[in-house]
């Protein structure tokens, strides 16, 4: 039996003892998906609260005040999924709510969980201008930058880099430069799926191609990502 810890997923049911996965992190993707997510909370399931880059539009003018409230009362809370997604048309709204996710991770102390696509100089952009009010630690899940990127998140923040079996194919030039490229102190492994059955086989999956890329042993994978989950929970 392995002994994931998940990093990134939507599953919204409570802990199974024979999923192979130790630990999770859940990330909310609407407002409405908060006071569930605050039921299930527990000694291996972590949860973020936040507004998904693509959920925008569903949000409430007040979404902000009562995440801060809701997090002031429950200390373990992370906050996600927040970001950007250039591939939608909405980016200048999709910044306004990520800089304030920002603001609340920074202010609170938390760590803060991002979904980035093809946005890459504009998260860099806004966390350069954010340098002295970032949170303790910023998770980019499906990680798909190229290495330079890696490099420049790396040196400069307190980035981990999460992975998903599409991010890994050991087939792919591109897919093993990036594995390459990632420090093994930043790496994570993760499902993004929404049922318990899948999440096992994606990390099952993306737990193989990044052995077979870094030439170490799936157990080496696990104990390294478990390592690093343990790092973003407690910060
Ligand atoms: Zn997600």
């Amino acid at each position: 039996m392995f002994n994931f810890s998940d990093a990134h997923c939507h599953i919204y049911e409570p802990q199974s003892e024979t999923s192979g996965i130790a630990h999770r992190i859940i990330n909310a993707v609407t407002e409405s998906d908060w006071e569930n997510l605050i039921k299930i909370q527990s000694d291996s399931v972590f949860v973020c609260l936040g507004i998904h880059p693509w959920h925008i539009n569903t949000a409430r003018k007040s979404w902000d005040k009562n995440l801060y409230n809701i997090l002031k009362q429950n200390p373990k809370i992370m906050i996600g999924e927040t970001g950007l997604d250039a591939s939608k048309p909405n980016i200048g709204p999709q910044e306004e709510f990520f800089i304030r996710h920002l603001e609340i991770a920074h202010n609170l102390k938390r760590a803060i969980h991002i979904h980035c696509v093809k946005a890459w100089d504009r998260l860099l952009h806004i966390l350069k201008n954010n340098r002295e009010n970032l949170p303790p630690a910023i998770l980019i899940h499906g990680f798909s930058g190229t290495p330079e990127i890696i490099h420049e998140l790396a040196t400069k923040y307190n980035v981990y880099f999460s992975y998903s079996a599409p991010q890994t194919n050991p087939n792919i030039t591109r897919h093993r430069n990036r594995i390459l490229a990632t420090p093994r102190t930043k790496i994570l492994l993760e499902s993004d799926a929404n049922t318990i059955q899948t999440a096992t086989t994606k990390l099952t999956t993306a737990c193989e191609n990044i052995a077979k890329i870094l030439g170490i042993s799936p157990n080496e994978v696990i104990s390294i990502t478990n390592t690093n989950f343990q790092k973003v929970i407690s910060q």
